[in-house]
């Protein structure tokens, strides 16, 4: 599809839209736009213009103009995406939401908070807490990612094994579709059979099928207590191994946290702070939650025996602040011991993971070039960091995608996918291509096509047409 460049009488349009101070075009000020948490220079890309609309009603306005005149438009949160999903690589339109930052409603009758897309996901958290309530919601990038960008990419994160990604989270949303309509999906509903489940489609849809406005988000009994325990094991494997043991033991833990030796090193060394058997250990960090403080107890010695059993060095009450500070430093600290790095979000059936965090280690050692991992073990969803390092440029290009071919080969021949929670975004298009069902990526053009005519609605992610 060929798109129309962004004209001076487009950005008239738009300063009558949404006013002269919210349309910036100067490149200084846009550079913040051109890229998302995707390291390299091939995945930056300057925009022609960028909005920053109040509501619904201007981003509609908007739609309908890039309707008009055949111009892409590409959705944009906090900008803290892994897929490169929010640059706009086909020039075009960017739209930020970051002035629709309220909070609407907290519906405490039916535990509901309704919010604007641009609320910081924190922000979402601090306020059901402050009301009484868990938003169970949890992404690492939490203190800067927006709710909106959460639901597009429907984020996963740290509370995923008891209560789900963001999908579990949302009863309903309003957004504005590819052709500048303004409609409400969902709602305030507990149970909804009333047709296609349209709100489903939209969640990870990444900003191709719509521009979320409005967001209704499910809010839970916060629970008492929370108790983190860092078992520490000699090998990934004997670590990993002992998460299904776990899980079957009857706990529902709040996470089940994994990080490799490497993982562990590069974040001691980014935070100058020394973390417990850092020399020789292999982390699982399992929460565990509940009201009652002697049950969680019993839960945390269970926990213990299995993990024991399991050959463990040592399992301790974790000092949480410290050892989630590490955690979630993991990709900061990637990036500053190698600018470029590429960063896998693989997702295989939680029995494989051992086999996968092996094959991790096997495959860093055949390229010679070095693979962080961690992973939400019990989600079967492991983080690899590929390091570029010192490794030359072109090496590291003729490298990298033979390396990703043989990871994601291996990932489909034990029933993985590419992604647990990141997205595909521009990033992985090509790999979806490559790897997808066939009849599944039919299904998904279809449904693009019939949605979005045009093709203006963040072209040129997740599927190419
Ligand atoms: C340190 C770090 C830790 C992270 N940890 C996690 C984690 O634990 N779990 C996880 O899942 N991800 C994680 N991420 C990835 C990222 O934070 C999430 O994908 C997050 O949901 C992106 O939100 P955002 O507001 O930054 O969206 P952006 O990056 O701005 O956009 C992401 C996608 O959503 C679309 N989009 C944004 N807003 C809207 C909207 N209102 N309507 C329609 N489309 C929209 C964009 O077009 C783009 O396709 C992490 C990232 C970093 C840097």
């Amino acid at each position: 599809m060929n798109f129309n460049k962004v004209d001076e009488k487009v950005v008239k349009r738009l300063k009558e839209v949404v006013g002269d101070n919210y349309v910036l075009t100067d490149p200084e000020k846009m550079e913040s736009y051109s890229h998302d948490e995707v390291t390299g220079d091939k995945y930056k890309k300057m925009p022609e213009v960028v909005v920053l609309p109040a509501n619904a009603l201007e981003i509609a306005s908007i739609v309908q103009l890039a309707n008009e005149k055949i111009i892409p438009i590409v959705p944009r949160g906090a900008g803290t995406g892994y897929a490169a999903s929010s640059v706009p690589f086909l020039g075009g339109i960017v739209v930020s939401t970051e002035r629709m930052n309220h909070i609407l409603e907290v519906d405490e009758e039916n535990m509901i908070m309704v919010t604007e897309p641009g609320v910081r996901t924190g922000e979402v958290q601090t306020v059901a807490a402050k009301h009484g309530y868990l938003y169970a919601g949890d992404p690492c990038s939490g203190d800067s990612s927006f709710i909106g960008g959460n639901v597009a990419t429907n984020a996963g994160g740290n509370k995923a094994v008891k209560y789900g990604t963001t999908r579990q989270q949302v009863s309903g949303i309003e957004i504005v579709t590819p052709k500048g309509e303004i409609t409400t999906l969902g709602g305030k509903l507990k149970k909804d059979s009333t047709g296609y489940c349209l709100t489903q489609l939209m969640i990870g849809s990444e900003g191709t099928l719509g521009i979320i406005t409005k967001v209704y988000l499910k809010l839970m009994p916060k629970p008492k207590n929370v108790m983190d325990l860092l078992a520490v094991f000699p090998t990934s494997q004997q670590a990993v191994k002992a998460v299904p043991k776990i899980i079957h033991s009857g706990i529902m833990p709040l996470c089940v946290e994994f990080m490799a030796n490497n993982s562990i090193k590069t974040c001691e060394n980014f935070l100058q702070e020394k973390l417990p058997h850092s020399d020789v250990g292999n982390y699982i960090i399992v929460s565990v939650e509940g009201d009652n403080e002697q049950v969680l107890e019993e839960q945390c010695m269970l926990i213990d025996d299995i993990c024991s059993q399991n050959k463990a060095l040592e399992t301790l009450v974790a000092d949480s602040e410290r050892i989630w500070k590490a955690r979630k430093s993991f990709g900061e600290a990637d990036r500053a011991c190698s600018l470029i790095f590429s960063a896998e979000d693989i997702v295989v059936p939680p029995s494989q993971v051992a086999n996968m965090v092996e094959k991790m280690q096997i495959i860093s050692k055949k390229y010679g070039i070095a693979i962080n991992c961690v992973a939400h073990a019990a989600d079967g969803n492991v983080h690899a960091d590929i390091l570029k390092e010192n490794m030359d440029i072109e090496i590291w290009n003729e490298l990298l995608p033979k390396l990703r071919h043989e990871v994601y080969t291996y990932v489909y021949s034990i029933g993985g996918k590419l992604s647990g929670e990141h997205g595909i975004g521009y990033k992985r298009v090509h790999l979806l291509e490559e790897f997808a069902n066939p009849v599944e990526l039919k299904m998904m053009k279809a449904v693009k096509k019939a949605l979005d005519p045009n093709n203006i609605m963040n072209p040129g992610k997740v599927i190419q047409i």
